[in-house]
């Protein structure tokens, strides 16, 4: 459903250009779950932004459901493929409610009957009718973000790219989230493409993952293998150690791996 080759994305020129993503290749078969993790700009979000078109400045290959992308995207990839980002305060317009917010992608795409899909999306994300006519400020922060989820499901995509969809989020919130967004794959056969920090996140929501590190691939692996802590590369046993809690010796051994 997704492959990405040699994908190059440098910010600036000359001396101050930072190179956030080096080299990077991976492919999503259709209906996988694929993660991306790594520290804080290590170019995971830059990777995402460049698939779906959100940063024109790259080199590469970038092909999505066996079409290869330019520069710019059209209509028709964005009803194939949308995104979820980490802030469910920033990506929803305050003025808006809920149902203009839902409302807005439907008309863009011309899909009609969006009385109809405002109704059962809304369900499908846990929210009732009464949540239809709410402002953003009069939800809480996972209302909010199932809102944002149902945004990008009411297209009917075939891929959803999740950038920290939980990051935000307090950590009984994010499991009701990362519950939700694993049931809508399964029933509705989704490919994900998902971004996080958090290794935990990534063993639960994903079937393969690529740890990276200054805008380069690491290493490539299965859930299985990092469930068993079977990494290869001391990089990320370094960051498996880290997630497992605050560890002084760790905090104390950190390395720069460059
Ligand atoms: P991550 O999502 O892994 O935290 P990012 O992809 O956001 O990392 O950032 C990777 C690197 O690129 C960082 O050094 C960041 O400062 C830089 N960067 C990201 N976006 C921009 C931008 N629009 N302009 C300049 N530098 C950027
Ligand atoms: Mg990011």
């Amino acid at each position: 459903m997704i492959t990405v080759r040699d994908l190059r994305v440098v910010f600036g020129v000359g001396a101050s250009a930072i190179e956030a993503v080096r080299s990077i290749s991976f492919s999503v078969a259709e209906g996988e779950s694929y993660g991306l993790v790594g520290e804080s700009g290590s170019g995971k979000s830059t990777v995402l932004r460049a698939v779906c078109g959100l940063n024109p400045d790259w080199t590469g290959t970038v092909e999505v459901d066996g079409v290869a992308q330019g520069r710019h995207r059209d209509r028709a990839f964005y009803k194939r493929c949308q995104m979820v980002f980490q802030d469910p305060y920033g990506s929803l317009h305050p003025r808006h409610t809920v149902d203009g917010i839902l409302a807005e992608p439907v008309a863009i795409h011309r899909l009609g009957d969006a009385d109809r899909r405002i109704d059962r999306v809304l369900r499908e994300v846990g929210l009732g009718p009464q949540f239809r006519f709410r402002f953003p400020h009069q939800l809480s922060g996972g209302q909010r973000q199932r809102v944002a989820i149902a945004r990008a499901l009411i297209l009917e995509p075939r891929v959803l790219l999740l950038d920290e969809p939980t990051s935000a989020l307090d950590v009984s919130v994010q499991a009701e989230i990362l519950n939700l967004l694993r049931r809508l794959r399964a029933d509705h056969g989704l490919t994900y493409v998902l971004v996080s920090h958090n290794l935990a996140v990534v063993s639960y929501m994903c079937d393969r993952l690529a740890v990276m590190n200054r805008g380069r691939v690491v290493e490539e692996m299965g859930v299985d293998e990092l469930k068993r802590g079977a990494a290869r590369e001391d990089y990320t046993l370094q960051l498996l150690r880290a997630s497992q809690g605050y560890d002084r010796q760790a905090a104390e051994s950190f390395r720069d791996y460059a």
